[in-house]
C-alpha cells in the first residue's frame, strides 16, 4: 500500500495572466479547471504558486499541505510580483511601505 502523496503535484509552467485556476488533472491544456482563480496557494518554500478557484481551493485544502495561501488580488501570480506572507497578500517589489519593510528586515538602513 503505498500513501498518496500530501504534496500537489507541480505541473507544467502555466499562463497565470487572466487569474485563472490552474488546477489542470494529467498536467494537459485540455483538463485545465480556467475558472476565475479565488485562492492563490504557495505550495512549498521554494515559492511553487498556483491559482485555485473556490471548488480547487477546497480540494488543495482536504488533500494537500501547502506553506500559505491567501485570496487573490490584483498582483497575484503577476510578473514581478511578490509573495507577502505578513500581509496575505502579492505586491509588487515598489510597492513603497512594502519595500521599506523588506529594508528593514534585510538591515538595510
Ligand atoms: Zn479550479
Ligand atoms: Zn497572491
Amino acid at each position: 500500500m503505498t500513501q498518496p502523496s500530501p504534496f500537489a503535484p507541480i505541473g507544467r509552467e502555466m499562463d497565470t495572466s487572466r487569474q485563472t485556476c490552474t488546477h489542470s488533472p494529467g498536467d494537459q491544456a485540455a483538463t485545465d479547471c480556467d475558472m476565475k482563480a479565488t485562492w492563490h496557494i504557495v505550495w512549498d518554500t521554494r515559492l511553487e504558486n498556483g491559482l485555485a478557484c473556490d471548488r480547487h481551493m477546497a480540494v488543495a485544502r482536504a488533500r494537500f499541505v501547502f506553506v500559505d495561501s491567501h485570496r487573490v488580488g490584483p498582483a497575484c501570480a503577476m510578473p514581478g510580483a511578490v509573495w507577502d506572507f505578513d500581509n496575505k497578500r502579492c505586491i509588487y517589489p515598489d510597492d513603497e511601505p512594502a519595500l521599506a519593510v523588506a529594508r528593514a528586515l534585510n538591515g538595510d538602513r
